[in-house]
């Protein structure tokens, strides 16, 4: 007998999970061509400096699981009365495609092209964002695309566009965070969700200047212990108010950047006026924080970004979901962008030196490409717009197709969720009636998922892609197995608007086995997929499968627009650099950056004009709603992320080392207000309210506000936090409100 061979490879890539896009090296150790072991280290980038965190760490542990994986297009009977049984059988990949478009054409013939809905996700790769967006409306026909980003980017997203004309998440590098003399964080637990991103913070910690807002006092908000700086613990929903009493603080002692709101940005008067009704004595009563401690966090601000106007150190404005996930996420994060604006920050500089800026921290990993290739309802690739004439005929001769076969705007995804699968009076159809879903796990992730799991249960087609078995594919018609993160080859854009490569590090498997003998299965790429189905479809446009090709299409469709690919180069990825967006052919010149590496595109924007046609940043008022009086023995409840999970953990669940820390829901509560409601640490409880309930393990957390209780949402099942969220969304940028939802809890019996 022959002796195995064994060898190792190793790959530089880039982790599966968040936005941060941590470098890491996966080495694959392999026998006769066969993947046996892999072990995963952090490598040298600017955003993670070689750390990874614990998820990053054990992302390989997804590509040994053979045991749940879908190796083979699964196909779920339907009873005698229509109702799925929950029995799946495997099928090939010819069959499974021909069912898709058979239904496909049924339902479109019977109800109209619209009748068909996709749901995409801030996961995907560019190539695989901007394919679904160009497979939903030149393959299917239909203007209702939506995506996962609507539930966490959407608010900033708006108001970025709104404000500065343009939404480029981070508008600086990272890296300039490390220079800061003060950081104002608001609603983001980095040091949980994205560990390696506190080293940023630490410049501004050192120095007293790190002021976290949060009702919980979280990881992050404990790294201003010990004179790293602040913790501010606003109510739940008080945030836009607590920015406008910081304005009308910082505006009144004459701390306001006179000479560069002059030139740089209109509307200021307005701005002013609206923020003249928040002095900090009124604001206390919405925010729930102290006048004085409003007073000395806009005076913190004031001294230091007046320092900064004179050469001192910088000072910045993050934002994160906490603050963004509301009905009035959009006017908040103007808020956040409006009162850095009046510090003087964005583009600016004093003697060659940064003053600092706004920026938004993104949360799936191609959250910001994610945007920006065409999956909202609303938008082309590039961040072009939908009902654009010129942006429109654009596409049109990109994909080949005449103008008028490009849709309209669609439904944002809430609302495309909770109104698929029903019917009015008349018994027609209120909303989609078949619905593809690509890289999202709706049935623990949107909210009000008691209603989306019922809508699944009643479209007459699902179609989804996944590689494990989620909560929403065990509700599909059709479940279409797909690869996974270092099995096929792509790009990503991190946080700060530079472009990534993914790599392919290992084979898929092949899904053959001695009881599956057929050669058509086995996971494939969505590439193949779409091409195949709209192939089968009859579809005027060409869709690639070579990511590739795919991101050779990308330039052409986003040249001349705001978020601009069209000046890289997909070598130039290759051989590791990192450019930032947007680069036009004109800018790829490169510059040496500090760390040696060469940057490509342009890493600060705003410094020259903003990007609205007169390169002014645009101020305008902004009017709080009324709050809801809080009803006796009511809580608030808001829900966020742990460190062990990733988004609805279909992915972290199945990771023995994550699950063993956080293998179930929990509610964290403040003491005494579980000693009101007569519950113990470690037992459960149940939370309720007219949406639905949940039942967690109760945690105490001494630094949660006594009126607040929080739960993360990576939980499916009765620990589902989604199960209590409600439908509300913002009008601007349709947000749900995952942030502020009344609630009330009470001890789990055993029943
Ligand atoms: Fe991955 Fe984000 Fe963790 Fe970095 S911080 S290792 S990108 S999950």
């Amino acid at each position: 007998t022959s002796i195995p061979e064994q060898s190792t490879r190793t790959v530089k890539t880039h982790c599966p999970y968040c936005a941060l896009q941590c470098a890491m090296t996966l080495t694959v150790t392999e026998r006769d061509g066969a993947a046996t072991d892999y072990e995963i280290e952090g490598a040298s980038f600017p955003t993670n400096r070689g750390r990874l965190c614990r998820k990053g760490n054990t992302a390989h542990e997804l590509l040994k699981r053979t045991g749940d994986r879908i190796m083979a297009p699964l196909v779920q009977e339907r009873a005698a009365d229509g109702a799925r049984t929950g029995a799946f059988r495997e099928t090939t990949w010819d069959h499974a495609l021909n069912v898709i478009a058979d239904r496909v054409r049924n339902i479109q013939e019977a109800h109209g092209r619209d009748a068909v809905g996709v749901f995409g996700s801030g996961g995907l790769t560019n190539e695989k964002a901007y394919a679904l967006g160009k497979f939903a409306r030149v393959g299917l026909g239909t203007s209702h695309i939506d995506y996962n980003g609507r539930f966490c980017m959407s608010s900033a997203s708006k108001a970025s566009t709104l404000v500065f004309g343009l939404d480029r998440g981070m508008p600086f590098p990272l890296t300039d965070l490390d220079d800061a003399c003060t950081i104002l964080l608001l609603g983001s637990n980095v040091a949980d969700t994205m560990p390696p991103f506190v080293q940023h913070l630490d410049g501004a910690r050192e120095k007293g200047g790190l002021i976290v807002v949060d009702p919980r006092r979280s990881t992050t908000a404990e790294l201003t212990a010990d004179g790293g700086g602040l913790h501010i613990a606003p109510a739940p929903g008080g945030d836009l108010v607590l920015l406008l009493a910081l304005a009308n603080v910082i505006i009144e002692e004459g701390f306001a950047a006179q000479s560069y709101l002059d030139s740089r940005v209109e509307g200021y008067a307005e701005f002013r006026r609206s923020v003249s009704h928040w002095w900090p004595e009124r604001a206390q009563a919405t925010t729930g924080v102290g006048a004085d401690q409003i007073r000395a966090v806009a005076r913190k601000l004031g001294h230091a970004a007046h320092a900064a106007r004179h050469g001192g150190d910088p000072v910045y404005i993050l934002t994160g979901r906490g603050v963004e996930q509301h009905r009035d996420g959009t006017d908040t994060a103007c808020a956040a962008i409006s009162l850095a604006l009046v510090l003087g920050l964005p583009g600016a500089r004093t003697d060659g030196r940064s003053r600092g800026g706004y920026g938004t921290l993104t949360g799936q990993g191609n959250g910001q490409g994610g945007r920006e290739m065409g999956q909202k309802s609303d938008q082309l690739p590039g961040n072009r717009r939908i009902t654009d004439p010129e942006d429109r005929a654009h596409m049109a001769q990109v994909w080949g197709v005449a103008e008028t076969e490009i849709p309209g705007p669609g439904t944002p995804a809430t609302q495309l969720l909770h109104t698929m699968g029903t019917v009015d009076e008349w018994g027609e159809p209120k909303g989609v009636s078949a619905l593809f879903v690509h890289g999202s796990n709706i049935a623990v992730s949107a909210p009000d998922t008691g209603r989306v799991i019922r809508n699944l249960r009643s479209l007459e087609l699902l179609v989804v892609a996944d590689f494990f078995m989620s909560e929403t594919a065990s509700e599909a018609d059709v479940v279409l197995p797909v690869l996974q993160w270092a099995e096929e080859d792509g790009t990503m854009t991190n946080l700060e608007g530079r472009v990534l490569r993914r790599r392919k590090a290992v084979d898929p498997p092949s899904g053959r086995s001695h009881a599956s003998p057929a050669t058509d299965v086995g996971p494939r790429s969505e590439l193949w997929i779409w091409h195949e189905l709209a192939r089968r479809l009859g579809s005027p446009a060409e869709f690639p499968v070579d990511p590739r090709a795919v991101f050779a299409e990308i330039r052409e469709a986003t040249s001349g627009a705001a978020a601009d690919y069209s000046g890289l180069d997909w070598d130039l990825i290759d051989a590791g650099h990192a450019p930032y967006w947007p680069v036009p052919s004109s800018t790829l010149s490169g510059e040496e950056s500090l760390t040696g590496e060469p940057v490509v595109g342009t890493s600060r924007m705003f410094e020259e004009r903003f990007a609205h046609a007169n390169g002014k940043a645009r101020l305008t008022a902004l009017r709080p709603r009324r709050q809801p009086v809080p009803v006796a023995g009511q809580l608030t409840f808001t829900t966020g992320r742990v460190m062990e999970h990733y988004q609805s953990g279909a992915q972290t669940r199945r990771v023995d080392a994550l699950r063993q820390v956080h293998p179930e829901a929990v509610v964290q509560i403040h003491p005494a207000t579980a000693a009101e409601h007569g519950l113990d640490e470690g037992g459960y409880a149940v939370v309720e309210n007219a949406q639905g309930s949940m039942v967690a393990k109760v945690e105490f957390a001494a630094g949660i506000r006594s009126d607040t209780i929080f739960a993360p949402f990576h939980f499916p099942g009765q620990g589902t936090a989604n199960l209590l969220t409600r439908g509300l969304t913002d009008p601007q940028s349709f947000m749900p409100e995952f942030k502020n939802t009344p609630a009330s809890i009470r001890a789990a019996t055993a029943e």
